[in-house]
């Protein structure tokens, strides 16, 4: 695996060669860096590489609350979908009463003497 770490001092981006244990303690510890005896880089948050888990660094509170926030909010929009889905339209009914089908629901407005023209186009869409 190919890692990229970044230099705290110069900002220079240099690639690593890894295997997964040696990055485990490399992002940890910092990478040399060739501008100076002292200056470590550490490895850079790669947005197109999400399976690589940040441990206890700002970047993973970030993501993890970031995530949180998406799941929860599609969670919101399944529930919003599924109660519009429950929505008597979608179910042939008549007042709420669910019927086979909506010429069922035509014939029963009519018997009321209603206005059964309204479910004329949901017969179609049958
Ligand atoms: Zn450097």
């Amino acid at each position: 695996m190919k890692y990229e770490f970044v230099c705290e001092d110069c900002d220079q981006t240099q690639t690593v060669e890894l295997r997964p244990s040696q990055f485990d303690e490399c992002r940890e510890s910092g990478v040399p860096c060739e501008c100076s005896e002292e200056a470590k880089a550490y490895h850079q948050f790669n947005p197109g590489n999400l399976s690589v888990c940040f441990k206890g660094d700002g970047w993973s509170d970030k993501m993890h609350r970031e995530k949180k926030y998406r799941s929860k909010r599609s969670q919101r929009m399944a529930e919003r979908q599924r109660k519009h889905n429950k929505t008597p339209e979608l179910v042939p009914n008549y007042q709420g009463e669910e019927v086979e089908n909506w010429r069922e629901a035509q014939n029963l407005a009519s018997k009321d003497g209603r206005s059964a023209a309204t479910y004329e186009p949901k017969i179609h869409k049958d």
